[in-house]
């Protein structure tokens, strides 16, 4: 008998009860004790879509050859989204001023994710320095990180046959805490459209260009609040809907959103992971039998092409032989005419000897 994931879950959340602590649990998911956390600027009037950012990041990550190369802004007039073999895009609007207006597209690093809310082995972390990120090996692919981003950033490697991955940015997280300096991007600019830096700096930087350049923006701090603010702000020349940003973000953190809904199945939460490592067992057996019947197929695929190609050249070699002899005996019979011949000739001539004598 085969049971859907959902019925899966129905079944559990039937039965279930009220667990003491569940709450405590998502209340941890409060990120206001990151004061010093970091965080970007992007400022979209300065941004010439030049697509440098996407080449840095490309490099940085080590992800594959991109599908278009970096200098090809054919794609800008596409609209892109984050994929798992591009943590960020760069994506062209045509706006009311008739200026087009280039928008680059990553994780935007919430204060308080959606992405890590929903992520019960915990495989998604807001770090206390800011960016969120992402440890594969506690991943088990429900892909619930991917549903519940508000942004729809992250991505899954689909391709990836056996160890497939959640991809986004990281805001170059490894790079920040290593070698230290800003995140690739953000280094690669040349129209310095990305700040790094913390992210009370950033915020005040933001304010006072909106201060000094009250024509030149619009006077609204992208990532300030919107879905509880977020570590990755945006400023803008024109209104944010124009650049297909969503201004109809609440204050809320997404999370919050959740808690009660998710209080009144506590059991859920508790079960999550085993829940969830059931799910990935089952899939990736699934993956494993697949995998089982590709190898069989090919096996014998190649055997039946195997027994194919020595039966045509037995049969080559059977017709060749043929030939060969027939063409043997054709020899050996203008041989024996030729033998014969030359015997009747050498006979007449010895009758025409003794007939003159
Ligand atoms: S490198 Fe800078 S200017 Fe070029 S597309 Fe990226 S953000 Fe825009
Ligand atoms: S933008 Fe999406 S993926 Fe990034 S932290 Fe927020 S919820 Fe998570
Ligand atoms: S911060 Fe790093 S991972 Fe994120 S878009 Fe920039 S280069 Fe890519």
């Amino acid at each position: 008998m085969s049971i859907s994931r959902r019925n899966f879950l129905g079944a559990l959340t039937a039965g279930a009860g009220t667990v003491a602590g569940a709450d405590k649990l998502l209340a941890a998911e409060n990120f206001d004790g990151y004061p010093d956390r970091y965080g970007m600027l992007t400022d979209l009037s300065r941004c010439v879509g030049c697509r440098t950012c996407e080449a840095a990041c490309n490099k940085q990550n080590k992800l594959p050859a991109p599908d278009v190369p970096f200098n090809d802004l054919s794609v800008l007039e596409t609209k892109r989204r984050t994929t798992a073999k591009a943590y960020t895009v760069v994506n062209k609007y045509a706006t009311e001023n008739g200026k087009p207006v280039f928008r680059k597209i990553q994780c935007n690093h919430c204060n308080e994710p959606a992405c890590v809310s929903a992520c019960f082995v915990m495989a998604l972390k807001k770090t206390k320095e800011g960016p969120v990120v992402y440890d594969a090996s506690l991943c088990v692919g429900c892909r619930y990180c991917i549903v519940s981003c508000p942004f729809y950033i992250p991505a899954y490697e689909y391709d990836e046959p056996l160890t497939p991955r959640v991809m986004k940015c990281t805001m170059c997280y490894d790079k920040i805490m290593g070698e230290g300096g800003a995140p690739a991007c953000a280094e690669a600019c040349p129209m310095e459209a990305i700040t790094f830096g913390k992210r009370s700096d950033l915020l005040k930087i933001a304010k006072k260009r909106i201060m000094d350049n009250p024509d030149k923006y619009i006077d609204h701090v992208y990532g300030e609040f919107e879905v509880g603010g977020t570590s990755w702000m945006y400023l803008s020349p024109v209104p944010f809907d124009q650049v297909d940003m969503s201004t109809d973000y609440a204050r809320t953190p997404y999370p919050k959103y959740t808690k009660g809904a998710l209080a009144s199945v506590p059991v859920i939460v508790m079960l999550w992971p085993v829940l969830l490592g059931g799910i990935y067992y089952m899939s990736n057996r699934r993956r494993q039998i697949a995998e089982e019947e590709r190898r069989n197929a090919v096996s014998t695929a190649i055997a039946e092409t195997t027994t194919d190609v020595q039966a045509r050249a037995d049969k080559a070699q059977a017709v060749a032989l043929k030939k060969a002899q027939k063409k043997a005996e054709r020899d050996q019979k203008r041989a024996i005419q030729a033998a014969v011949k030359e015997a009747l000739e050498k006979a007449a001539d010895t009758g025409d000897e003794k007939g003159g004598e």
